[in-house]
């Protein structure tokens, strides 16, 4: 730690007339440019460190405000982190904007087109990555010491284009033209070994610590990012490791003979490992090399807490009263055992102590209900790759199995059940249960999917261990959802309730109910939601060349593409919808403008299929003068955080469609009815808790209930039956099939139309009739305009609690048990 005399005491100064001289000298003297021959990048650079600087300062002060309090500090590991644009992120929690516009203007160039430079790290696939930077947004905001831990992936989550309509996937260089955000450490760079052997250790002959000896080892090299709280002076860290060879791996002697493919092999293979983010967050491809990335990035981040932790303590006795630490999803797992691994082969502490202290570090978060994502690994794959691990996970088995028998004496299905190793023909290792088992705390991420975990995927350990188990609702953060995504409506909303303490105390937004009656009040918010959806259709049009109507219905549906979501579903709908206008085309209707955004993981087919559909469909729609009159249905290719940020504002209607039992929470829900607009959705995830609070009145709600769900998949579900029974459902899968999307080549969408007649995983045919009756009562409500207004005004001022400020107080309070420390300005 830097003593107070050498770090400035103010590196940068408050006014405005501050900032423009560091803005002109940090192009001067960091781009070695002037402002007549500055690029847009350099602008962009320079004005990317300008603001930075302003947080670096506060930066040092958390950091030395925490060395001097020595907390107890959450640590996150993630695989994933959607953290979005930082520029305007920044500038606000800065409070720099209202200096940068008039700055920018006196220069002739505009904080927009600089934007265009500001890349968003996409080093996650959805809604469990954004929920991490959420939670970091959150932890610094509520002054809790934190530090978040990744991968900093060299490509992140692919680009997404279309071609023919068919989803083409290109790669995320994002740090082409540098990363003005992050800082490196080298200093803090770690070891890390693969596969060898391991051997009795002679310092305890037949004892259970052993000595493992790496067949490969490769560097981490951390960098950091600044993760500022917004309205306080807390700047915390999110460490993102890059594998680099270690320094011997160039082979000189090689190049020297003209091997220079050769020459670098070793480098290659090492850095491979960070080189990219696998793009399915269901399955595993790329095993061994997935598994690579899993065990660097627990094996670096771990060494780097126990470094941070000795900084201050020593002795293992308080570790764990000072590191608590949370494991976003399994991925992270393999931190259990290299914790026990540290403790007792590297540091001579006991097995059952460093069990002890183990346990009481782990926190896990389960994100999912769907069985083919609960994440297993080969035995045999392990062995060879982390020999130590796997000898380590068996100690742990051991002993736990122990303990279930004990429970269940006599009972010889439970520990089959129960045990980490699931037997077969190939017999692998079960992440989920070692999370479980190595944890304080397990926690799901919605109330029914809590539930659902205790009865059903975790269910044996539910009942041995009923303390464990926990509810902690997601949320997301207001500043990047609200507050940023919608200028417009923060403005209108801080003018009701009269200052911006809305933004950390969202339950504030309660407020604004009474405002639901004021006609004037109705007004403006309906003007808000005008100019954002004028916006929209601009951007709409740059983007896809499709003109559409700001004073439609925008009915959107944003989510990675997956089956149990039910894109299916909602393209059976605008079928249906087409299918009526074709057969009364002078009947009156809504006008609506349905929006898709998504990617599919690139391996899965019946998905990308799904989406050549969607954009088929559009382009039929979209170019019959007869349906394009009362509907448009467009496709912005490569939906991430940024798309996300535009597209929810201008939202009048958010599809949560999923299966119910299926979605573990959804946040995608949560930014949209915070924005005002109003949901149709199943029971499913937190659309229960969303509709709890904002009134069924205010919700559009059809479909099956969890338990239906499962009733009629025990009786045996027949799609066919659903089809043969409804005139319009039959149609709209009929027009499928009759290639009319295809220029009628009968075989083009043939996979699509099979799967939903003979297998339909996720009944969407059962729900049809349902879902189609309340799109139609959706648009009574829409032609009320007052009354859409009101329940609109009243979906924001109810979401308060899905602010991720509750979330990760629940989470200090219930499972990490930290206190804040503040940062004196
Ligand atoms: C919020 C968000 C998600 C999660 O959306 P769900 O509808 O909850 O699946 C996925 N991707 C991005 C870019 C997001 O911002």
């Amino acid at each position: 730690m830097t003593e107070a005399r050498h770090r400035p005491r103010r590196t940068v100064g408050d006014s405005l007339e501050d900032f423009e001289r560091d803005l002109i000298s940090n192009l001067y003297y960091q781009r070695g440019t002037t402002i007549e021959s500055a690029s847009g990048p350099d602008g962009y650079h320079t004005l990317a460190v300008t603001v930075r600087d302003r947080l670096v300062d506060r930066y040092a002060r958390t950091a030395a405000a925490h060395y001097a309090a020595n907390p107890r500090f959450v640590y996150y590991l993630s695989a994933e982190y959607l953290l979005g644009r930082q520029l305007r992120q920044n500038l606000l929690y800065t409070d720099t904007e209202r200096w940068v516009r008039p700055i920018a203007e006196d220069l002739g160039v505009s904080l927009e087109a600089l934007e265009v430079y500001d890349v968003e790290p996409g080093l996650g696939n959805g809604g469990l990555g954004r929920l991490a930077a959420c939670l970091l947004d959150s932890l610094a905001t509520l002054d809790i010491p934190a530090v978040g831990y990744g991968i900093r992936y060299e490509f992140g989550i692919f680009k997404q284009t279309f071609r023919d309509g068919r989803q083409v996937e290109r790669p995320d260089d994002w740090t082409f033209y540098g990363n003005p955000w992050e800082f490196p450490a080298p200093d803090d760079r770690q070891l890390v070994g693969f596969y060898g052997a391991t051997q009795p250790d002679p310092r305890d002959p037949g004892g259970l610590r052993r000595v493992w000896v790496p067949g490969e080892t490769v560097r981490g090299e951390p960098r950091h990012m600044l993760v500022p709280g917004y309205g306080t002076q807390t700047v915390n860290i999110i460490r993102l490791w890059q594998a680099r060879a270690s320094r011997e791996s160039f082979d000189l002697a090689r190049f020297g003979v003209g091997q220079y493919v050769e020459a670098v092999d070793d480098i290659v293979r090492a850095e491979n490992i960070s080189k990219v983010l696998y793009p399915d967050d269901s399955t595993e491809p790329g095993r061994e090399l997935r598994l690579k990335q899993q065990y660097f990035l627990v094996a670096c981040s771990l060494r780097d807490i126990i470094r941070r932790y000795r900084l201050r303590n020593s002795g293992w006795e308080h570790f764990a009263d000072k590191v608590v630490i949370q494991l976003n999803d399994t991925h992270p797992v393999m931190a259990v055992t290299e914790l026990m691994r540290l403790l007792v082969d590297e540091h001579g502490v006991g097995w059952d102590e460093a069990w002890d202290i183990t346990r009481r570090t782990f926190n896990y978060t389960c994100h999912t209900l769907l069985p083919e994502a609960l994440e297993t690994w080969p035995v045999r794959l392990l062995e060879r790759l982390l020999p130590r691990h796997m000898e380590i996970i068996y100690a742990i088995n051991h002993f736990f199995l122990e303990e279930v028998r004990a429970a269940y004496p006599g009972d010889t299905d439970m520990p089959r059940r129960m045990s980490i190793i699931q037997e077969g023909d190939e017999r692998r290792v079960r992440m989920a249960h070692l999370a479980v088992i190595g944890s304080t705390a397990v926690n799901g991420v919605a109330e029914l999917q809590t539930k659902l975990l205790a009865e059903t995927t975790l269910h044996d350990f539910a009942v041995l261990w009923p303390e464990r188990f926990h509810n902690v609702t997601n949320g997301v953060t207001p500043r990047r959802f609200l507050r940023m995504a919608n200028p417009r409506l923060s403005e209108l909303i801080t003018g009701a309730l009269g200052d911006e303490g809305w933004l950390t105390d969202l339950e504030r937004l309660h407020g604004l109910g009474t405002h639901a009656d004021d006609p004037d009040f109705r007004a403006a918010w309906r003007a808000v939601k005008r100019q954002n959806k004028g916006d929209l259709a601009a951007a709409v049009e740059r983007a896809t060349g499709v003109l559409i109507d700001p004073d439609a219905l925008a009915d959107v549906m944003i989510k990675r593409f997956h089956e149990y979501k039910r894109q299916q579903l909602k393209l059976l709908h605008v079928i249906t919808m087409m299918n009526r206008i074709r057969a009364d085309p002078q009947a009156t209707y809504v006008p609506r403008t349905v929006l898709f955004g998504g990617k599919a993981a690139p391996g899965y087919l019946a998905m990308k299929q799904l989406i050549e559909l969607v954009n088929a469909v559009a382009g039929v729609v979209n170019t019959d003068p007869v349906l394009a009159r009362h509907l448009r249905v467009v496709f912005p290719p490569d939906y991430n955080v940024t798309k996300a940020q535009f597209v929810i504002p201008a939202a009048d209607l958010s599809e949560q469609i999923s299966l119910a039992g299926k979605e573990a929470s959804g946040t995608g829900n949560m930014k949209l009815a915070l924005n005002g607009a109003l949901t149709i959705g199943t029971l499913d995830g937190a659309n229960i808790e969303i509709r709890d609070r904002v009134g069924a009145d205010n919700f559009f709600l059809f479909g099956m209930d969890a338990q239906a769900a499962a009733d009629l998949r025990r009786s045996g579900y027949s799609p066919r039956a659903y089809y043969e029974a409804d005139f319009e459902l039959r149609l709209a899968v009929d027009t499928i099939a009759s290639g009319a999307f295809a220029k009628g080549d009968r075989d083009a969408f043939a996979p699509v139309v099979d799967a939903m007649l003979h297998r339909d995983e996720y009944m969407a045919l059962a729900d049809y009739r349902a879902y189609v009756d309340c799109q139609d009562t959706v648009e009574q409500a829409w032609l009320d305009t007052e009354r859409w207004t009101r329940m609109s005004i009243l979906n924001t001022a109810r979401c308060g609690f899905f602010s991720s400020d509750r979330t990760v107080r629940e989470y200090c309070e219930r499972i990490w048990k930290v206190d804040p420390v503040r940062v004196n300005p």
